[in-house]
């Protein structure tokens, strides 16, 4: 098996945008310290960060480069890290099929192809809960439904690069579809057990190792993978397209623009915190906790219902790349801390 630096120059002479991950965690390798997101410190902005410039590693996917002067020192000073493949930089995206046996999702209906209700589905007529055991039993019904006679056309026009990983799950990557598309991954993937990795998300590169084993290629060249089945690419663009967000909703602009009031000035702050959350990459929970807190302080003077709160709130949370889980569980508790120490927008702030 080639070594990681050879492989990481071979897929950077391809065209594709690689940076190193810990073998161990499969996380990018650590910030320097300017670039660690600490408490009472919100991370800085991505896209004036010096080190990116500087060609440090820092902020994982955002470092992804073909160069290969880069790519050597990264290697050299690491030269176990695995080599990953930023999805949308390298024009690619990762649909990650899991064999995990996990337990069934509790409401299969709706949770098996998300934004797909079975019980409403003509074609699903006759679909039996225990059919679906993984990821490759849900994309082959995301098929039938959606017009593929299979998921995996074999032409070479179409053919994916493939990999199994270390867990018996596969990979396959193909030309992205469109620009634009953002990671759909649980809780809302493409299948129940199909994740798909595009834009600034990654995947292992097919041909790496890291501590849990080999991720072997399979089949398909990365000179050129294939193009998606259409039936496939439809469905992809709809589950990866980024989620227009809610606090733009058309219902409270006017309310915006009609200016002042505590409403608004709470409103003010969400918008200002999701936007700023949305450019960050690493302290995302840290800076959502303050957002969260600051809103929990305004929350009785502004007359707003900690619904809509809430929702803002978590919406800013998964718009910058934390699962709704971590998002709820972060704003939540920080919006009840928050509202135990009342506030009221001092005039400046208006
Ligand atoms: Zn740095
Ligand atoms: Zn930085």
């Amino acid at each position: 098996m080639s070594e990681p630096l050879d492989l990481a120059l071979h897929l950077a002479a391809l065209g594709r945008h690689v940076f190193p991950l810990s073998p161990h965690s499969k996380r990018p390798l650590s910030n320097c310290p300017h670039c660690r997101p600490a408490s009472g410190r919100p991370g800085h902005r991505i896209d004036t960060c010096p080190c990116l410039a500087a060609g440090a590693w820092c902020h994982g996917v955002r470092a992804a480069t073909t160069d290969p002067q880069r790519i050597t020192r990264w290697w050299t000073a690491a030269p176990r890290a695995a080599v990953a493949l930023a999805a949308g930089p390298s024009g690619l995206i990762l649909i990650d099929i899991d064999t995990h046996t996990d337990t069934p999702p509790q409401h299969p209906g709706t949770a098996l192809l998300p934004g797909i209700d079975l019980r409403t589905e003509p074609a699903a007529a006759g679909w039996r809960e225990q059919d679906y055991r993984d990821g490759r039993d849900t994309l082959t019904l995301l098929a039938r439904l959606r017009g593929g006679p299979h998921p995996w056309p074999t032409d070479p026009a179409h053919r994916p690069v493939t990999a199994d990983t270390p867990s018996g799950g596969r990979h396959l990557w193909y030309q992205a579809p469109a620009p634009d598309l953002h990671q759909a991954v649980p809780p809302k993937p493409l299948a129940w057990q199909v994740d798909v990795k595009a834009g600034w998300s990654y995947g292992l590169a097919p041909g790496t190792r890291t501590a849990a084993g080999h991720y072997t290629h399979r089949s398909g060249d990365l000179a050129k993978p294939g193009r998606l089945p259409d039936w496939l690419a439809r469905e992809i663009i709809r589950a990866c397209q980024p989620t227009p967000p809610p606090q733009r909703a058309p219902h409270y602009r006017p309310v915006i623009a009609s200016g002042g009031g505590p409403a608004n000035y709470l409103r003010t702050v969400l918008d200002n915190g999701a936007e700023h959350l949305a450019r960050l990459e690493d302290g995302r929970k840290t800076v959502l906790s303050a957002l969260a807190y600051k809103a929990g302080g305004y929350l009785a003077h502004s007359g707003l219902s900690e619904t809509e709160v809430i929702d803002q709130l978590i919406t800013a949370g998964t718009n910058s790349g934390l699962t709704h889980r971590e998002a709820e569980r972060t704003a939540r508790r920080a919006l009840d801390n928050g509202k135990t120490r009342p506030l009221t927008p001092t005039q400046q702030h208006r």
